[in-house]
């Protein structure tokens, strides 16, 4: 299949390793931004055929996993009202809020459904006019534009019975709080190719300036996540920074004006919490003043829940690239896919899960 099977080429895979391993001469520690890439890492035995002194390390690009605790128990509180309908992507319905999931309260009665998109809850919405329709609306600046459309169309209509929990968050702020972490190790990064189709990569050249690494956009088969570690090692063997585009037959420099402009009109940039590691400043967008009617948040008051995170999970340290999913000492004991203490353990974008799923390391 065109744009497929070139990607995970075997010949071409090979071709790039002897690449990598002669340029190499340094020890490097990058880090792949995405959870997808991630999980297409540990699938193809990436992480296990690079030379010894090219570590990948697994960056926060999980939306599932950095979606704090309190938005899940504010969804939680939201969905068990009666006069609601709470629909979500599949994904968060298993992530375990501070006394059970999504999945745990639509057995308990409460109208959860699971939706393929935003505009799919806007038709809901159409559809029950006597019901409070709310979409859970996380991730990052992929899911953003779609988010942002889905209320942009709401107001248009006038319609009263739709609204959004938003817990949306940023890349390039994330990519600053690891590189001014006193532990950080990370050299260079493999940005997330879908990430950058939206936003462009023009908001990564700053970055890479300030602190003088490597940022090269990336896609996710296995050909793709090759010559993107490739180009990262090539920069940092050189002592270059800035950024190298990997992923060009997607990504450009100003990426989708028309998806970046809808964002902008809908949200704003402000301070966000991210699970398991806390505020990052100016992080994540929440709805512009003109649009709070159609904030779930503020609809339903729930903003005052805030609950504790499992002392025994060390997803924040993870999500940073501090330490490996197997070092956590929960990990494969009282940390499993079938009962998750974190989110990187749920999601199918998780690190955690992706090392317990591939064996890496597993107790
Ligand atoms: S293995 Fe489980 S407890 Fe440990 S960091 Fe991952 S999700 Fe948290």
């Amino acid at each position: 299949m065109k744009f497929i099977d070139e990607y995970r080429d075997p010949a071409r895979a090979r071709a790039l390793l002897g690449r990598i391993r002669q340029v190499a001469r340094h020890d490097w520690t990058i880090m792949e931004i995405c959870g997808g890439q991630t999980h297409s890492i540990l699938r193809n035995g990436i992480d296990q055929l690079l030379p010894p002194n090219v570590r990948l390390v697994h960056g926060p690009g999980c939306p599932v996993c950095v979606t704090p605790l309190e938005t899940i128990d504010r969804a939680l509180c939201i969905a068990a009202m009666p006069e609601t309908i709470f629909t979500s992507f599949g994904d968060m319905l298993r992530v375990p809020g501070s006394g059970k999931d999504l999945f745990m309260a639509r057995s308990e009665g409460a109208d959860v459904r699971i939706v393929f998109s935003p505009l799919e809850a806007l038709q809901i919405a159409r559809d029950n006019p006597e019901k409070e329709v709310v979409f859970l609306a996380v991730g990052f600046e992929t899911t953003a534009p779609a988010n942002a459309m889905a209320v942009h169309q709401a107001a248009r209509e006038g319609l009263g019975n739709f609204s959004e929990l938003v817990s949306q968050v940023m890349v390039p702020p994330a990519m600053r709080a690891i590189l001014s972490s006193p532990d950080n190790r990370v050299r260079g990064f493999l940005a997330a190719g879908h990430v950058c189709a939206v936003m462009g990569y023009e908001e990564y050249e700053p970055v890479a300036e300030e602190f003088g690494v490597p940022v090269v956009p990336t896609g996710f088969e296995p050909v793709d996540l090759l010559d993107g570690i490739l180009k990262t090692v090539e920069l940092l063997e050189t002592g270059k920074s800035g950024v190298v585009n990997a992923y060009g037959r997607v990504v450009s420099r100003e990426g989708n004006p028309q998806a970046r402009k809808v964002m902008q009109e809908v949200f704003e940039v402000a301070d966000r919490p991210w699970r398991g590691i806390g505020v990052i400043p100016q992080s994540g967008l929440v709805l512009r003043e003109a649009y709070a009617r159609f904030d779930a948040e503020k609809r339903f008051d729930v903003g005052h829940i805030a609950p504790q995170e499992s002392p025994l999970c060390k997803s924040g340290e993870v999500l940073q690239g501090h330490l490996k999913p197997s070092d956590c000492p929960a990990f494969g004991r009282e940390c499993t896919p079938q009962n998750p203490l974190g989110a990187t353990m749920v999601s199918s974008e998780g690190a955690c899960a992706a090392y317990f799923r591939y064996h890496r390391n597993s107790v």
